[in-house]
């Protein structure tokens, strides 16, 4: 099963709900994550892919969670159109099971500190709001941000599982949903809703058991009358190359460009996605050469 996101509609209530198994995969192998990390990164990435998924084409939104725990900041990129990227400050991070016997995500992002998310929304400024954490395993978390910053009570469910592929540490499944009542929904709708909220699945449990996005979708929406609306691919992916990366190096001070000329070789690496550019001598000159210019021109 491709990773996928599927939107919904019924009796009032909004829904979308995604798998992501692959792409918390691809981000495992990119940062080299140990469990504590993969669970928390990929529920914040899935996060991020279902507020994206509410936003116009074009737009991204940024999701960061910063609790103080020993994995540092914990962010991810969103677009509707299906792409993320992510990581997290400190992947090697390990800590023993929590008191329910699972990954310690609450206590590895920590619950001293706030959720973020900016949303970029074309010509105008990015929107940013914020909302002290919970618990710090994110799907409350970003509840309560809906909640408290942006004034829409919602309910976000997130799943990642972690085991072993091999000797290699995998996710085994991933996904989440999340659920939204429009503003004319009856109480007797959010009477149901309630009553199949406290009645479902562990999102863990769903894709654990193969459920794809429409079979959360209709296991969230038991009994309601459900319409599918659209369904959209999802993917790891990173807008870095090696232009914006020699930017980077640009902004660099003559003393530190210098020494990375007489090195001769340097080596970048992107945040998001771990992506590593190499340079030469010869073009590490040129990108001396074209600051030490800009530079002289803006003293004019
Ligand atoms: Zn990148």
């Amino acid at each position: 099963m491709k990773d996928h996101l599927v939107k919904a509609t019924a009796e009032g209530v909004r829904i979308y709900a995604a798998v992501t198994t692959d792409l918390v995969n691809e981000a495992i192998r990119r940062h080299d994550c140990h469990a504590v990390a993969a669970a928390a990164l990929g529920r914040t990435m899935t996060g991020a892919l279902l507020l994206a998924a509410n936003l116009k084409n074009q737009e991204a939104l940024t999701v960061t969670f910063d609790g103080h725990g020993p994995l540092g900041r914990v962010t991810a990129d969103a677009t509707p159109e299906g792409f993320v990227r992510g990581y997290v400050g400190n992947p090697h991070v390990d800590l023993p099971q929590n008191a329910q016997g699972k990954i310690d995500v609450g206590g590895g992002v920590g619950t001293d500190g706030t959720v973020t998310v900016t949303r970029f929304t074309g010509l105008r400024n990015p929107v940013t709001g914020s909302a002290p954490l919970t618990d710090g395993e994110i799907a409350d978390d970003l509840t309560k941000y809906l909640y408290v910053s942006e004034q829409t009570p919602s309910s976000v469910g997130l799943g990642v599982l972690i085991g072993h592929a091999g000797d290699q540490l995998a996710c085994i499944g991933a996904g989440g949903f999340i659920l939204q009542p429009l503003p004319d929904v009856s109480d007797e709708v959010l009477d149901r809703l309630e009553a199949n909220l406290r009645a479902v699945k562990s999102v863990s449990r769903m894709v654990d058991e193969g459920y794809d996005a429409k079979g959360i979708i209709a296991a969230v929406l038991k009994g309601f009358d459900i319409h599918y609306l659209t369904q959209t691919e999802l993917a790891f992916r990173c807008h870095c190359s090696k232009q914006r990366v020699s930017e980077i190096l640009l902004s660099l001070g003559e003393k530190d460009l210098k020494s990375l000329v007489e090195d001769g070789h340097a080596e970048a690496c992107c945040p998001f996605c771990g992506e590593r550019y190499q340079f030469t001598g010869e073009e590490l000159q040129a990108i001396y050469d074209h600051a030490m210019a800009d530079r002289r021109d803006a003293q004019g």
